[in-house]
């Protein structure tokens, strides 16, 4: 297993840094074991995904201590009665969405004096099931985060499954360009070669590096 992890990660790398400006690997661990994450963190692996808090808290207070320089990005759907834990345990905060989670993440933000960085996520589909804002709400969404001093320094989104991935992530990377943020997470397993032509600076892999989840 171990081999199998560290070889898949090898491969992703090598792709990355052929990209003029080779994004971010977030390798997406939610469902994985302990046992898989800390081969990952053996070959070199230091920024992770996770979409519970629960099971992020199980699983991660005692990596974090074990090895400091891990990064951690929470990149799902996020309630305000897990706020405070979010706060406390992750770096990154990738799946803003509405302004009831604005107010409680600078709630405790303010409280524990720890500000991670925030990511809003677009429903760039005007998928139902999906969490994020609605594209036409999404400038106005992120200026108002700002004035209120939330720490939004990103865009996150999953374009649809079944559609072409291009035209989504060319206009993810221009909300952000616009709003002149940092960072644009897209691109999963199985379209992140596409997310990078398009201007992604964080990718999130799962099933590519640690194979199908338990
Ligand atoms: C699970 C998940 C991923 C990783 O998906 P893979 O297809 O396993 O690469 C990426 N982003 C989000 C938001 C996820 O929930």
């Amino acid at each position: 297993m171990t081999n199998i992890i560290e070889s898949r990660l090898n491969a992703i790398n090598k792709i990355l840094q052929k990209a003029p400006c080779p994004p971010t690997l977030v390798a997406v661990s939610k469902y994985q074991s302990v046992k898989k994450i800390t081969l990952a963190i053996e070959a070199g692996q230091r920024v992770f995904g996770e979409n519970k808090i629960q099971e992020s808290l199980i699983k991660w207070i005692r990596l974090k201590e074990q090895y400091t320089d891990i990064k951690l990005h929470f990149i799902g759907n996020l309630q305000t009665n897990k706020v405070k834990e979010a706060v406390e345990l992750f770096d990154v905060i990738e799946s803003v969405d509405r302004m009831k989670l604005t107010k409680s993440l600078l709630k405790h933000m303010k409280a524990l004096n720890r500000y991670p960085e925030c990511f809003v996520q677009v429903n760039v589909g005007e998928e139902p099931q999906k969490s994020g804002v609605m594209p036409c709400d999404a400038e106005a969404f992120i200026d108002e985060c700002l004035a209120m001093g939330l720490p939004v320094t990103g865009v996150m989104a999953i374009p649809p499954a079944e559609k072409a991935p291009t035209l989504y992530f060319k206009y993810l990377k221009g909300l952000s360009d616009k709003k002149q943020l940092k960072h644009t997470s897209m691109g999963m397993s199985r379209d992140y070669e596409t997310a990078i032509e398009c201007g992604a600076t964080h990718i999130r892999l799962g099933t590519a590096i640690f194979g199908k989840r338990e």
